[in-house]
């Protein structure tokens, strides 16, 4: 199996790395880096952990224990970043160093497994400052650190937040403070000393690097801004990264001179869509073997500007080429940047290789 592939260009995963890591580490921050939108891909994870990032996160447990397993020599720290199912405590204490949590029940499952094993387990609480996907509301995590506390094989290190996922709020300085401050609550009511203050993602890094985050701040986890050089807040490059570190090729199976417009009458299609085309006349017209299976195909961005992408279903993506220069047959392929969702969704689908450079 050739196509369709993605290509991953190492060298500028690594320099986006780098760029990253030395804009957080000016400022005293360390990065986790996120693999979760590669399918923790192994030589992606290498390149991550090349740029310097401290440790490797994910939201699956089977990624984790795939990194586990396959970064053997290295003693590489793994987060898992959704809090654990009931289900899989037994895995998470034993490949993962350290979780992220916001159920007490949860917490106190890791700590029954972590003493049967005689283990200790990092956990990080969440706090929910706003974005409204996971974190303990701010009034109950006192209350909540003060039974984990008393958990004889959980350690808690510090406390966290995830921004710009579900409600798309953004970092600021008063969901920050509420983070600094439960932290020092914690610390002197409980006369603890919590380290970590785990800031957020790749959302945090614009304000990082326009206006530096409050000093307390002292850990992202970052995918995103990392493996495709985006702001994520607007999507427009991040300063001095490559966003063309990975793209997608597939190849054209069908090329012919088609008119622009269906014929017959119009119901919904196999995604319950309306399809209508603005276009007019006889168009160039080229379909490529990869799908809605493979990619979230409206996250496709033909390196070539003269391709245009009509539409796909499930296995074809058919794209405009009636103002493509060059010549083309088929058998050739065509090349696509990627976002997030059809990184996430390529780097999943079995039928799409992958390649580096
Ligand atoms: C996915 C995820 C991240 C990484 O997000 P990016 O936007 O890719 O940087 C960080 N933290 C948590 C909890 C996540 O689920």
């Amino acid at each position: 199996m050739k196509n369709p592939k993605v290509n991953v260009d190492i060298k500028k995963v690594i320099a986006n790395a780098k760029e990253v890591v030395n804009l957080a580490a000016e400022k005293g921050i360390e990065v986790v880096g996120v693999t979760k939108s590669v399918c923790a891909n192994l030589e992606v994870a290498k390149a991550l952990l090349k740029g310097g990032v401290v440790g490797l996160a994910d939201s699956r447990i089977n990624n984790l224990l795939y990194l586990r397993e396959n970064l053997k020599l290295e003693r590489v720290p793994l987060m898992l970043l959704r809090t654990p199912m009931l289900s899989e405590v037994e895995q998470v204490v034993k490949y993962v160093d350290v979780s992220l949590n916001s159920e007490l029940k949860i917490v106190k499952a890791l700590n029954e497994v972590a003493r049967e094993q005689e283990l200790l387990h990092k956990v990080i609480l969440m706090v929910d400052v706003g974005d409204r996907r996971e974190g303990v509301m701010p009034d109950n995590v006192m209350k909540i650190v003060e039974e984990v506390l008393q958990l004889t094989n959980i350690k808690l290190v510090g406390i966290g937040t995830n921004l710009a996922c579900f409600g798309g709020v953004l970092p600021s300085d008063e969901n920050m403070k509420v983070l600094i401050e439960l932290r020092e609550k914690i610390n002197e009511e409980f006369d603890e000393n919590l380290k970590i203050i785990s800031g957020g993602n790749s959302s945090s890094l614009p304000r990082l690097k326009e206006r530096g985050l409050p000093p307390e701040i002292n850990q992202l986890r970052v995918g995103e801004t990392i493996l495709l050089g985006r702001n994520v807040t607007n999507r427009e490059p991040f300063p001095n990264t490559f966003q063309d570190s990975f793209l997608l090729e597939a190849e054209i199976i069908e090329l012919k001179e088609k008119p622009a417009q269906s014929e017959g009458r119009i119901g919904q299609n196999a995604f319950g869509e309306k399809e209508i085309s603005s276009k007019k006349g006889i168009r160039k017209r080229a379909i490529l073997a990869v799908g809605r299976q493979d990619v979230f195909f409206k996250g496709l961005t033909p390196l070539d500007k003269g391709v245009k992408i009509e539409s796909a279903s499930s296995d074809h993506l058919i794209v405009d080429l009636t103002g493509y220069r060059k010549d083309t047959t088929i058998g050739d392929s065509l090349k696509f940047e990627l976002n997030y969702a059809a990184l996430l969704r390529a780097m999943t689908s079995p039928y799409v290789k992958v390649d580096y450079n």
